[in-house]
């Protein structure tokens, strides 16, 4: 069922006023400025633990109760956080065991965020419990509309409860049969075989971490150990308040995390956005920003998300901080509601006077006036975003999906050998989903175990390791007309990093391509080989897989080396559908040619009828389209057709103009 959760865009984000308690007329002049910027939703208590329970069992809400109801008052609705981010002192003081230990197997101190530990039965009851009472306390708060889950869930701990937590993961998913799990760690190889469970620890830098398996394990491990986190922190929530929404703010595509698992067990999908713009990338840069919206986007069938955080100007945790010019943070802003954003928010409303982030982007500087360059932008981006309640809601509707699947993120960073320093498996899938947004059509970025059946034309790049059951759905989905692109070390291992015997592509992967990859060759850096293409030639670089058609058309050769001649690209009728191979890695110059051919052979129309110059990207969100100018320079606009201008009111037709950082929503 589609869900929609507000009727207009969400503009606002985190505001700290535990960090200004002393001086209540700056809430005061928060209210006031609120409204000048068009702000209409405050995420607070993020950090607010040790102001909440300043000492065990003893409670100070009033600040709270007081922002609640002036929020209220000014016409600014709640999004309201647990606190577990961040524990006050006294906590990690009485009970150590809340405490994170590194890989070093050293216990933290006090300090920092995040530095909790994710088993500690302590911790998760003080957690349970603070939510409990915040929830009892503001359940019937008009101002509460949703709820933020602590603050970018990340990391990992080693103490000994998680130890413990960890043999008795790996014991389940081994059916409690150690000699299974010796068999699939391949524990036979130097010596390893383990006659005990408790021999199992985490991997470490000082002990075993060269065991791909067992790293797998442990990345599932930790994942699951932030899911079970979460749904110990929302239980007193969901029972308190049904009817609240959760979300969780997630960062990017953050690999310590399995965001596509953990996304089911959220209301909706939020994230934090922080591109680095105007360093000259700008058109990079968004193709790259909108692939993760994209993904975060996917995680529960196309349903919009919350861009949680982004910032209003800079931010101060890049090596370098550049200034975006005027028009950047609008645009950036644009582009996520096109691609499914009910929100805007910001990281944060008021800047803090000191601590680590006191010189990050805010829309209220420390000049405390709205006479500044980010706050006029704020106000005009407030005021436009409060014609597009009609985009809340809406869905893109894609025939096209790249596979990018978290645990193959992980697979494809633990194995040794072929090329191992240039093996990004993030920037791989980026780089062909990027040939389709900029030739207007939407993509959908899915895990291996989405439901392929909705889509005309699926890629998936680099799919080294197969989950179970994966290898026969996609054989299923061509047979069934469906059109599949695998590229170089793809099919290789299973959910254990096995090798497939018999040859890869695994099992009857092999007959649906109509190929047999015999070997892989890796190049060093500034090392190219080349492939022919169509009468083209295109650069090959870092891998190529050494391939012999065994059925399958070869629409393209290497060009040198020992292996010249033999297939680089190969196309296979297979049922219905077709099976594309590319053996080799591509700069982007052929994957942006290829797309071409993929989407008239599977007949992919563009979403919409207008085009643009290079470094415009349009996207369609339901009944909306969305031109926006990421290159440096005016460009043309060709509408094909008569448009109204959402914001403007304006009709518009024929041949048009965007200024840089220019955007037009058009209905
Ligand atoms: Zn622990």
């Amino acid at each position: 069922m589609k869900k929609k959760f507000f009727d207009h865009m969400i503009h606002g984000g985190d505001y700290n006023p535990d960090q200004w308690i002393k001086t209540p007329e700056i809430w005061d002049e928060d209210m006031r400025l609120m409204k000048l910027a068009h702000v209409n939703s405050a995420t607070i208590n993020i950090f607010s633990w040790s102001l909440i329970e300043p000492e065990e069992g003893v409670y100070n809400f009033g600040w709270l109760d007081t922002m609640m109801d002036k929020l209220h008052e000014n016409g600014i609705s709640v999004i309201l956080a647990t606190p577990s981010g961040a524990r006050p002192p006294w906590l990690a003081q009485k009970y150590p065991e809340v405490l994170r230990v590194e890989e070093s197997g050293i216990r933290n101190e006090f300090g920092v965020r995040h530095n909790h530990c994710l088993t500690s039965p302590i911790y998760r009851e003080k957690v349970r419990n603070i939510n409990r009472i915040i929830a009892e306390r503001y359940k019937n708060h008009p101002a509460l509309k949703m709820w933020h889950i602590s603050n970018e869930y990340c990391g990992e701990c080693h103490c000994e409860l998680c130890q413990e937590a960890f043999r008795n993961w790996v014991r389940e998913y081994y059916h409690n049969d150690l000699e299974e799990l010796n068999d699939k760690w391949w524990n036979g190889f130097w010596s390893h075989r383990m006659n005990d469970w408790s021999q199992i620890n985490s991997p470490k830098f000082r002990g075993e971490n060269h065991v791909p398996a067992m790293k797998l394990c442990w990345n599932r491990f930790v994942s699951d150990s932030h899911i079970s986190f979460y749904k110990n922190e929302i239980e007193p929530l969901r029972e308190i308040t049904p009817d609240i929404p959760i979300t969780t703010n997630f960062m990017k595509m953050y690999d310590g995390i399995d965001y596509q698992k953990f996304a089911k067990g959220l209301d909706l999908v939020s994230w934090d956005n922080y591109p680095a713009w105007d360093k000259g990338r700008n058109v990079s840069e968004a193709l790259e920003t909108a692939f993760v919206h994209d993904a975060f986007r996917s995680m529960k069938d196309g349903q919009p998300f919350f861009m949680m955080e982004s910032t209003p100007s800079l931010v101060n945790w890049h090596d370098v901080n550049k200034l975006p010019k005027s028009g950047m943070q609008e645009l950036s802003a644009i582009q996520a509601i096109a691609h499914g954003s009910d929100s805007v928010q910001y990281f944060q409303w008021r800047k803090s006077r000191a601590g680590h982030e006191k010189y990050h982007g805010a829309v209220v500087d420390h000049c405390g006036h709205e006479n500044t360059r980010v706050f006029r932008d704020v106000a005009h981006l407030g005021k436009n975003l409060e014609k597009l309640g009609d985009v809340t809601g809406s869905y893109c509707n894609s025939k096209v999906a790249i596979v990018c699947d978290w645990e193959n993120i992980w697979a494809t960073k633990h194995f040794c050998g072929f090329n191992n320093i240039n093996r990004n498996y993030v920037a791989e899938c980026m780089k062909w989903y990027a040939p389709f947004l900029k030739n207007g059509i939407s993509a959908d970025v899915i895990p291996m175990d989405a439901d392929f059946s909705k889509y005309d034309l699926i890629i998936a790049p680099f799919l080294y390791m197969l989950k179970d059951g994966t290898a026969e759905r996609i054989e299923k989905y061509i047979e069934n007309g469906g059109n599949f692109v695998a590229t170089y070390l793809s099919f290789m291992v299973d959910k254990n990093d096995m090798c497939f015997l018999g040859g890869f592509p695994a099992e009857n992967l092999k007959n649906v391509f109509g190929i047999w990859n015999e070997e892989t060759d890796s190049l060093p850096e500034g090392m190219k080989n080349s492939v022919d293409f169509g009468g083209e030639k295109y650069d090959v670089e870092h891998v190529c897989d050494i391939i012999h058609s065994t059925g399958a058309e070869i629409l393209g050769t290497y060009e040198q080396d020992f292996y010249k001649g033999m297939p680089a690209v190969t196309e296979n009728n297979y049922g219905k559908g077709k099976a594309y191979y590319v053996a080799f890695r591509n700069d982007g110059n052929f994957a942006d040619i290829f797309c071409k051919k993929l989407v008239e052979d599977a007949q992919i129309a563009p979403d919409c009828n207008v085009t643009a110059d290079d470094g415009v990207l349009i996207r369609k969100r339901g009944e909306h389209i969305f031109v926006m100018n990421f290159s440096d320079s005016k460009v043309k606009v060709n509408l094909n057709g008569e448009y109204k201008n959402t914001v403007s009111g304006e009709m518009l037709t024929g041949e048009t103009e965007l200024d840089v950082c220019g955007y037009l929503i058009l209905e």
